[in-house]
């Protein structure tokens, strides 16, 4: 059984190398200043191929962002003292879940519920 200390420390390393990645991708460009829409050079064949890679990076970046914005939603519960308890219902999230997803912030329960919402909103 891991310790929670322990998932803290876990959490502050992926914090730290998620913002690392972050940078590393906003150095190779600025994908939302060059991003320009309705530009009057808006055509769809031209610079397709550079277009999709920027598309690319900008997926990644927000995967990155949904990441970190995990783990800090984490870290800060963990400062509050709510850390390893469903945001959702208030119960205590399954040991073995925190130990594979350590930035979870609700039990299975309701993460089940939620999925199952998203996909009826679709
Ligand atoms: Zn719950």
């Amino acid at each position: 059984m891991i310790e929670s200390v322990e998932l803290y420390e876990i959490l502050k390393k992926e914090k730290a190398e998620l913002l690392e990645k972050l940078e590393q991708l906003r150095a190779l460009g600025q994908p939302s200043a060059e991003r320009k829409e309705g530009s009057p050079y808006g055509k769809r064949e031209e610079g397709a191929d550079e277009a999709s890679e920027l598309e690319k990076r900008l997926v990644l970046v927000q995967r990155l962002e949904e990441s970190l914005n995990e783990v800090e939603h984490a870290l800060q519960k963990y400062e509050a003292g709510t850390y390893g308890f469903c945001d959702s219902c208030g119960q205590p999230i399954e040991q073995g879940r925190l130990e594979a997803i350590p930035q979870a912030s609700l039990c299975l329960r309701c993460k089940a519920q939620q999925a199952k919402e998203t996909k009826g909103a679709r």
